[in-house]
């Protein structure tokens, strides 16, 4: 009798220790568009993005639970919902349309409260729970999202953590094809070694030899596919053997928030910029502290030796795909001797620089590696102003910058006599396709400062437009059924607050700035039939507001 409590009890322990299986939360195949831990800019994909066939697929529960956060924000997961679950793990629904009417009408009154499109709210456990298969929202593409799809997360509730939902689904989604394999890359790790730092083409490396000398490390360029989807996703683990001996490993089953942007020291950053495409590197940098790493140990070749590398690369249902190549151990004085030049930032330390009139600070968390960091300073013809080299882009920092540079006379003499104000002076950023990024900064005493984070050339611009607003409606007799749309754009530092009045009351518009526009459903206002006036007030980072006046009519 006893005996067999215990085997029940064992039975329910191994029960609960077995994750809960989620049910698909739509009702239409599971094709990815993306898959867990794949490659992006900055960050690695904290989910799975399940295509969908346009907006407005109703999504499920994928279990039971309750809805612990709603955010609406016009970046990022655009309409985003949280469900706590009783299992330990949230599940996080992103670029939705629409929530479902009893998720809305409690979102709506916290909008209406705060007067604000953007909103964070954490209901408890008791507002709103929710069934295994309960239709809580319908699919969309808000947000930063390019095409409809909806964003499917998995996360660790204590920690937060995103984990690869595959882990829970019921349904596997369909995968018979190993990862694929675009190229390698070799490189010579310190001062002493020394190898051709090239990328293979993997057809010029599979089986070939490659000279070498000393300390040396590899990275793979490499995609996944599904059976379904077409689209290449990421590549969960990476394996790498020297002589059948394994020397690194790396697993991507998890990836906290506060880590994601080492992405861009596991990936070689400049590789990224110059050609666009993700090279893994398979050795770790000094001040990259991702938790991903099974296995680093490094690969010395002498002169004489033959070591047979092989890469072994496995996807989520356990494909693997093996590439083969040897390196054979050369004499140093093979290979033109090195013209990097010295770092002078060493990763970890701290600096303050003060050149060419400006002044950069760089936190010791910044670099990854050691690095060659310089400033410049030439007369742009094109801005005609001072235009300043900060570091190369090509160099990824971690943590932002500080930057201050002194605003240039011209601007300052405008102050002076009143026609600026220094609250429309910012940092720009030298766009990669031309054109200026909006940096930010704050005004003190003749200078800027800001905190970019990414490294290249500044200047200091100044933006006293105020952003331009229009009617985007083809009618101005709308009925119950119609939308109003209005134009808003920009034509430097950006929108950063929008409100719409409607006969003097504060409405509800969702900025869709994909379209550059502020859209409502006329039934949504609840406006009498007759008259009404509609007043937009807009504004750009710089404080340059404008105010746009438009009268229409309900039928
Ligand atoms: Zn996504």
């Amino acid at each position: 009798m006893k005996l067999k409590l215990i085997y029940l009890l064992c039975f329910m322990v191994f029960l609960s220790a077995n994750a809960q299986k989620y049910i698909n939360p739509m009702d239409i195949p599971t094709v990815l568009s993306a898959s867990f831990a794949e490659l992006r800019p900055n960050h690695f994909h904290g989910g799975l993005d399940i295509s969908t066939p346009g907006i407005g697929v109703p999504v499920k529960s994928v279990a039971d639970g309750y809805v612990s956060r709603i955010k609406v924000s016009p970046y990022g997961y655009g309409h985003g919902l949280y469900i706590t679950h009783y299992d330990g793990h949230t599940t996080v629904y992103g670029h939705l349309s629409e929530y479902a009417p009893k998720v809305d009408s409690v979102i709506r009154a916290e909008q209406y409260r705060l007067q604000s499109f953007e909103v964070d709210f954490f209901p408890d456990s008791t507002l709103l729970p929710v069934k295994q298969g309960e239709v809580v929202a319908f699919s969309g593409n808000t947000g930063g999202s390019f095409g409809p799809h909806l964003h499917l997360e998995v996360r660790d509730t204590k920690t937060d953590d995103p984990l690869n939902p595959l882990a829970f689904l019921e349904e596997q989604v369909d995968d018979h094809r190993a990862p694929t394999v675009y190229g390698i890359k070799v490189y010579a790790l310190d001062d002493t070694s020394a190898a051709l730092e090239k990328y293979y083409d993997l057809r010029y490396i599979s089986n070939k030899t490659i000279d070498a000398y000393g300390h040396v490390g590899f990275g793979v360029n490499a995609v996944d596919f599904f059976d379904v989807g077409g689209r290449p996703c990421g590549v969960m683990e990476v394996s790498l053997y020297d002589d059948d001996r394994l020397v690194f490993q790396s697993l991507l089953d998890r990836m906290p928030f506060d880590k994601t942007r080492y992405i861009n020291s596991f990936v070689d950053f400049a590789e990224e910029q110059k050609h666009n495409r993700y090279i893994q590197k398979s050795f770790i940098d000094p001040g990259n502290h991702l938790d991903i790493y099974k296995v680093c140990k490094p690969i010395i070749v002498k002169p004489g030796e033959i070591h047979k590398i092989r890469y072994e690369l496995k996807d989520f249902a356990g494909n693997v795909r093996k590439v083969n190549f040897n390196v054979r151990g050369v004499d140093a004085k093979n290979f033109v001797a090195k013209t990097r030049r010295k770092p002078n930032v060493l990763c970890g330390n701290e600096y303050n620089f003060y050149d060419c009139g400006i002044e950069v600070n760089i936190t010791g968390g910044c670099f990854y590696k050691d690095e060659y960091f310089e400033i410049s300073r030439e007369e742009s013809t094109v801005y005609k102003c001072p235009l300043y080299t900060v570091g190369n882009r090509e160099i990824p920092a971690h943590e932002n910058i500080t930057l201050t540079i002194p605003v240039p006379e011209g601007f300052m003499k405008k102050i002076a006599d009143s026609t600026l104000r220094s609250g429309q002076l910012f940092i720009a950023r030298t766009g990669n396709k031309g054109g200026l990024v909006y940096v930010g900064g704050t005004f003190e005493d003749g200078r800027i400062t800001a905190k970019p984070k990414i490294l290249g050339k500044f200047l200091v611009a100044a933006d006293t437009v105020p952003p331009r607003v229009f009617s985007k409606n083809s009618a101005i007799i709308l009925g119950q059924s119609h939308s109003i749309m209005i134009g808003i754009s920009d034509n430097l530092s950006g929108i950063a607050k929008y409100n719409c009045y409607i006969d003097g009351e504060w409405k509800l518009f969702e900025f869709d700035y994909k379209n550059a526009r502020l859209i409502s459903q006329v039934k949504k206002l609840g406006l009498s039939s007759g008259p009404h006036t509609l007043v937009a007030k807009i504004e750009d980072e710089c404080g340059n507001v404008k105010e746009w006046e438009w009268k229409f009519r309900v039928r």
